[in-house]
């Protein structure tokens, strides 16, 4: 059996030791002779999974007791409508910081419900950093952003101070990455597939009071308040996601929770970003205040050294390199799951690139 550096944006890796007991379980979960894949969502060994899942939420992220822990599907992409369906007033605005290509998706779906108030954006440098100083209207629904952006690599180190009006953020690339403040945000979501565990679930931690004012003619399944009413049970969930998603938590738990796993996300960036800072070939394009500690993208500049580059590196077993379109060059993903191990390697074979390439 071989297993690789993955350094794929998402899905991405996931935890050997979770991988591991998730296989030692795969056809006899806990004696009960099935697999989690084909027990009924309403059993009381899913039941206790599900129940587990939320607990391990709240307890490594302090999840204040008046927000509620959603499992739901449709990805990240359902919230982008989901949200303006439930927490926007008809025909109300929202204020929107646009960092990237998830945040223009975002605006987009704001638009079939009302105003997408856009109050700051980087579009004009190609999203290579975040809007500082911004000024809110004072007076939206809500104010809406990307905590981290995937293809760009830039992340927020402070959220700008919202007043009453509550703050969204998408979350989905670097969720429990390192620690926040649940109580600073109305409503966080995560699609898993990046951090959290496999695709087709999406974690939304909701304030109770923005539950239950949806727009009239929000279709059932696209109000929280049905999720929340049936503890996300209203129809089938996404049953061996949410186990492996329980798993995954229990693994940063063991890694000494979000402190713990921050610590060792900050090594594996500094490492890449020092590289980067002191090499002649290879550049990370996001501004350094900015710098995501999950999605590091860097160009050589010259496209055929970058594909040579890409090929040398997927031999070494340094997989899913390839930069996003948008940004060209290289991008490494490098999410809680990825080893300090695996960004070291990295390095190194760029440091022996750069060497027989100048
Ligand atoms: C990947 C990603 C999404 C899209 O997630 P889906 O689950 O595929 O809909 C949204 N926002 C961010 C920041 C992402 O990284």
């Amino acid at each position: 059996m071989k297993r690789v550096f993955n350094f794929s944006a998402g899905p991405a890796m996931l935890p050997e030791e979770v991988l591991k007991e998730a296989a030692s379980e795969m056809l006899d979960y806990q004696g009960s002779g099935m697999s989690v894949m084909e027990m009924s969502h309403r059993s009381k060994e899913f039941v206790a999974i599900y129940e587990n899942a939320e607990k391990l939420v709240r307890e490594v992220m302090n999840v204040p007791d008046n927000y509620k822990v959603l499992f739901l599907q449709g990805g990240a992409s359902t919230q982008f409508a989901m949200i303006p369906a439930n927490l926007m007033k008809k025909g109300g605005k929202v204020d929107v910081i646009n960092t990237g290509a998830w945040t223009k998706k975002a605006v987009k779906e704001i638009g079939f419900f009302g105003n997408a108030n856009v109050v700051a954006s980087s579009e004009d440098d190609t999203f290579t950093y975040i809007p500082k100083d911004v000024k809110l209207s004072g007076d939206a629904d809500y104010v809406y952003l990307a905590s981290n952006n995937t293809i760009y690599g830039t992340r927020y180190v402070n959220f700008p101070k919202t007043g009453n009006v509550p703050l969204v953020a998408d979350m989905s690339s670097n969720i429990m990455s390192e620690p926040v403040n649940v109580s600073d945000f109305g409503l966080i979501f995560a699609g898993a597939q990046k951090n959290l565990g496999p695709a087709g679930v999406t974690l939304v931690i909701v304030r109770e009071d923005l539950v239950g004012n949806h727009i009239d003619g929000t279709p059932t399944m696209l109000q929280y308040k049905t999720h929340v009413d049936a503890s996300s049970m209203f129809n089938t969930p996404p049953t061996y996601a949410i186990y492996v998603l329980g798993k995954v938590l229990n693994w940063i738990k063991s890694k000494g929770g979000i402190q713990g796993v921050y610590e060792n996300n900050l090594k594996k960036a500094n490492l890449l970003y020092n590289f980067l800072d002191e090499s002649k070939m290879f550049k990370g394009t996001a501004k350094k205040e900015d710098r995501s500690l999950m999605n590091v993208p860097f160009v050589t500049g010259d496209a055929d050294l970058d594909a040579k580059f890409i090929k040398e590196a997927t031999a070494q077993d340094l997989t899913t390199l390839k930069g996003h379109r948008s940004v060209g060059g290289m991008r490494a993903s490098i999410y809680n799951a990825m080893p300090y191990e695996g960004v070291e390697k990295l390095v190194n074979f760029m440091k022996e690139f750069e060497k027989a390439n100048s």
